[in-house]
């Protein structure tokens, strides 16, 4: 029986990843060997890093100066590394929700902290504007998080500011054009929309490192990971293999443009369906929707429903539709893999529901 996976993270990857990274943990590139099971320094695997690093350039039209790494530790790492390279006496950041404080609590180890912008008062259900013009040049960045998994919501373009960002893309980077040239670093972990978990995506402009006067560890610095070819110990192996096959796809699908249209379509018809169904309602500001994760709770009049909702659309194998615990109600994880046949089975359900109970 098929399944509807909407997990947040990790989430579901393609038919083409799975059966590429199967076969390859059998016989990987004709070896005879698991990709599991060869050294990171082989010929072939090699090949497998240098493809990735690549197909990211080509795919978000990375211009020169910049280096593309795949590192452990996840996105929650890259909340301490990233200031411990970049953070110079202060830095600014918008806070949109749990990953963003949880970058703020983490700069805070290495300077002060401007939190110029947050939209905690309303239970971050948007995106806070008009900071950029608060932003001072001697700040070291200002960092802010493109896509809130967990509330649904996402800045809509890069915002313009006098120094350079540094962005937590954990959640939405290759569903769209980014203008790379705005940030000094992007970082994902890969488990929303690049790929299993055990591997993060950093991109890094050359130029910004080395500033800071502290001294930095080792494995902490961009520069070792850069002069390694994100082989300076052993690389997540087969993470970065899945990683690579999941963007070949998204280059035989037409790349970030292409992804941002399917994004955008899947994501209006549940939105259609969130505003015209008396029974649900969207917790996320109009503007601020985000096209990846879509949340919505039910109305006042039917909240007892809720559970019965679940047990509902489980029976129809729609799996991992429950909101974080900090928003509640639901959340439909939408990202690049999602097919279009399951939000479809989501929306049939909630009518469905709706012609039962209403
Ligand atoms: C999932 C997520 C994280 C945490 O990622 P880990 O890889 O588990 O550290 C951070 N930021 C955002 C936006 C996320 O969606």
């Amino acid at each position: 029986m098929k399944k509807h996976n909407f997990y947040a993270g990790p989430s579901r990857l393609s038919d083409y990843t799975l059966k590429a990274t199967a076969e390859a943990v059998i016989d990987f590139a004709g070896t005879g060997l698991s990709v599991m099971g060869i050294s990171h320094r082989t010929a072939e695997f090699e090949d497998v890093m240098l493809s990735a690093t690549e197909i990211v350039k080509e795919l978000l039209d990375v211009p020169q100066g910049y280096s593309v790494l795949f590192l452990q530790g996840g996105a929650s790492l890259q909340f301490c590394m990233a200031p411990f390279n970049l953070l110079e006496n202060n830095a600014t950041y918008i806070n949109t929700g749990v990953w963003a404080t949880g970058a703020i609590k983490e700069a805070k180890y290495f300077g002060d902290v401007i939190e110029l912008a947050s939209s905690a008062d309303r239970n971050f259900c948007y995106i806070p504007k008009g900071w950029e013009k608060n932003v001072s040049k001697d700040t070291s960045y200002v960092h802010i998080t493109s896509n809130n998994t967990i509330y649904g919501t996402q800045y809509k373009q890069d915002p313009d500011v006098p120094v350079y960002m540094v962005a937590d893309m954990s959640s939405d980077l290759f569903s769209r054009p980014v203008d790379v040239a705005k940030y000094g670093l992007i970082y994902a972990g890969a488990q929303k929309n690049i790929g299993p978990s055990g591997a993060t995506l950093v991109i890094v402009k050359d130029e910004i490192l080395g500033k800071v006067s502290r001294p930095i560890p080792k494995i902490l610095n961009y520069k070792t990971h850069i002069d390694g070819k994100s082989m300076y110990n052993t690389p997540p192996t087969v993470a970065v293999f899945a990683c690579l096959k999941t963007l070949e796809r998204y280059r035989q699908l037409g790349g970030v443009q292409a992804m941002k249209q399917r994004a955008d379509s899947k994501a209006a018809m549940l939105y259609d369906e969130i505003d015209r169904n008396k029974m649900f309602q969207g917790t996320a500001d109009f503007d601020d929707r985000s096209n990846m994760n879509i949340c919505f709770v039910m109305t006042p009049d039917y909240k007892d429903l809720e559970s019965k909702f679940n047990e509902f659309v489980g029976a129809r194998n729609i799996l991992g539709i429950k909101g974080h615990r900090s928003v509640g109600g639901f959340r439909a994880s939408v990202y690049n893999a999602q097919r279009e046949e399951s939000v479809k089975a989501l929306i049939t359900a909630m009518k469905d529901f709706e012609k039962r109970h209403l």
